[in-house]
């Protein structure tokens, strides 16, 4: 049995359009509100979406009758609006990355701990089905010990959120927005802490972006490597995740998305083999689903707090990196 929870959104954004309003009602909860910006904005978005309050006032959403808020506001504005949530008692649901500063970042992982509300980010491929099926697989020792990792999660941006995301606002960048996915891929996927990071960057899209538009990023965990290339500019790019081993390979085509689709096989001494998916749910379903599991101290959210500052960090030391040109230590999350 799923808690049913009354919802506030924080942010006027097209991923609560597009994703989470279908995912909490899906699941049978209840959107409250919204808090945008700009109260005009916020009241025309009440309206579209059928929710009691459009409000340019974060206080007024969260005096509202809500149990949590689902942060999508841009990336700068995460942490200052979750550490208010929380400091309100509502549980959050936050959208990746969890700050732009490393500091930010454990701070909101603190405050959600001091207020014991519930964090999780909204990083959405770790719950899925084939990345489960992927962790379960290596877990299971099917490729013997893990040696190295890569993913190609390179796209074109569709024309509509070809806004912030290409200006120079601190929270900008294919890295931020990409990259920190993939960590949030593969630090689950290595088990250990990702420990170094040196990264490349450039802007080669049409559109002139102040910040960077494609990165390839090379990640050192332990005695594993790892490597993603991640862009906004590449429309035929198939995306994959491949974990090699000593006994065997993992491939898994097209699962760097947000649709409930990929196949994966294994190679191995045997030969290869696709291995069927079983969990074919919608991807924001389950972090829904899993977050209302946490809420009722039922279950974990599909990717906490601490993991998402996590995944932060390796997206940071990659920013670093490549303004630095050097290769850079992750900061370890504390606590
Ligand atoms: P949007 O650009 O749609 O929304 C971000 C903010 O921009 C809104 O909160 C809103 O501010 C402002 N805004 C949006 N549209 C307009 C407009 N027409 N006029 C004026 N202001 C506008 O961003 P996304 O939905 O793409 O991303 C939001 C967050 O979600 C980001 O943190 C992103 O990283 C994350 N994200 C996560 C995904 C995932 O799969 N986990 C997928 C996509 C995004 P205000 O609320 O103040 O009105």
């Amino acid at each position: 049995m799923n808690a049913h929870i009354r919802w506030g959104l924080v942010g006027a954004s097209d991923v609560a359009e597009t994703r989470m309003l279908p995912a909490f009602r899906a699941a049978g909860h209840r959107v409250v509100g919204v808090c945008s910006g700009s109260a005009e904005r916020a009241e025309a978005y009440a309206s579209a979406h059928d929710l009691e309050l459009g409000t340019d006032s974060l206080e007024q959403l969260l005096a509202a009758d809500i149990d949590a808020v689902y942060i999508s506001s841009r990336n700068g504005e995460h942490a200052a609006q979750a550490r208010t949530a929380a400091a309100a008692g509502k549980h959050v649901l936050c959208e990746k990355p969890l700050a732009t500063t490393l500091q930010d970042a454990q701070d909101v992982v603190d405050a959600c701990d001091t207020a014991t509300v519930v964090l999780a980010v909204n990083h959405h491929l770790p719950g899925s089905g084939t990345h489960r099926l992927v962790r379960e697989l290596v877990s299971s020792g099917a490729i013997g010990h893990p040696l190295s990792a890569a993913i190609r999660h390179a796209v074109l941006l569709p024309e509509r959120l070809r806004g912030w995301r290409l200006s120079d606002d601190p929270g900008a960048g294919v890295i931020l927005d990409i990259t920190v996915h993939d960590a949030s891929v593969l630090n689950p996927l290595m088990g250990v802490p990702a420990r170094e990071v040196s990264a490349l960057s450039v802007r080669q899209g049409p559109w002139q972006a102040a910040s960077e538009d494609a990165a390839m990023v090379s990640i050192r965990y332990d005695h594993m490597l790892a490597q993603s290339h991640d862009a906004f500019t590449s429309a035929y790019t198939p995306t994959r995740l491949e974990v090699h081993g000593e006994e065997g390979s993992i491939t898994a085509h097209g699962v760097m998305t947000q649709d409930p689709v990929g196949r994966v096989y294994l190679t191995d001494k045997r030969g290869d083999r696709e291995i069927e998916v079983h969990d074919r749910r919608g991807l924001y379903d389950i972090a829904v689903t899993d977050f209302a599991s946490a809420v009722q101290g039922t279950g974990r959210p599909a990717v906490t707090g601490r993991e998402g500052l996590a995944a932060y960090a390796v997206a940071q030391a990659a920013l670093e990196s490549t303004r630095t040109g050097r290769t850079v230590a992750v900061t370890q999350p504390q606590g």
